[in-house]
């Protein structure tokens, strides 16, 4: 999961950046509202955190846009409470949920949940499923058959992108915006190593999925028995 923050008091973005990590989610900061509603408008996100009293361009201003544009991520407004009582209106732009500040880290986490649940491909707790294989969000292992395998942080986030993809190609590149973010440095040979890195894992399960390279374009989840 990849949440986009959307919060210009450093400190308090910095605090949900680390909040959020802590509990298994991938976290983007933007400080503006013109930097939050491009990166928002990428795509890549599946809840953002936006705060109303914003430079450049304000909460409810990127809200709309976002709306507008056709992007229907979830979205959670960080309100001041002045912001409320100011801007009552403003409170139908079509965010699905308002948390006022200064928040409980818990109901701020629960919210999260509740936002990705409301997507019907994020369901938090269930087990994805592709072939033989079973991923499992608990305990963060690959299984086939009788055998289990751990895999590391940007194993699992990327093997859910695949199993979530189901038989999708999938470019380097949005695996890259995907499992790294924009301003991680990383490149498409990042992204080949933990294509093996993975590759590898599915052998030592004996699982009959393969990661099929398509020329040029990037990967997809092949389940041997069907192709
Ligand atoms: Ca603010």
């Amino acid at each position: 999961m990849r949440v986009l923050i959307i919060e210009d008091e450093q400190r308090l973005a910095a605090t949900l950046q680390d909040l959020l990590s802590l509990n298994h989610y991938t976290a983007d900061i933007c400080h503006d509202g013109e930097s939050g509603l491009d990166n928002a408008l990428t795509g890549i996100y599946d809840v953002i955190l936006l705060d109303v009293m914003l430079p450049r361009l304000d909460g409810f201003s990127v809200l709309r846009s976002l709306r507008a544009q056709g992007n229907s991520t979830p979205v959670l407004m960080l309100t001041a409470r002045s912001d409320v009582s100011d801007r009552v209106e403003g409170l139908d732009g079509g965010a699905d949920y308002y948390l006022t500040k200064p928040f409980d880290p818990k109901e701020l986490l629960a919210c999260i949940r509740a936002l990705s649940r409301r997507s019907p491909d994020l369901k938090q707790t269930e087990n994805l499923t592709f072939g033989d294989l079973t991923l499992s969000k608990d305990t963060f292992s690959l299984s086939c058959g009788g055998r289990s395998i751990h895999l590391s942080r940007k194993e699992f986030d990327l093997c859910e992108l695949f199993m979530r993809n189901r038989s999708q190609v999938i470019t380097k590149e949005t695996i890259l915006l995907r499992i790294w973010g924009y301003e991680s440095g990383a490149e498409d040979n990042n992204v080949e190593v933990y294509i093996s890195f993975l590759r590898r894992k599915l052998a030592h399960l004996k699982s009959r999925v393969k990661i099929r390279t398509i020329r040029m374009v990037g990967y997809r989840l092949e389940d041997g028995e069907v192709s």
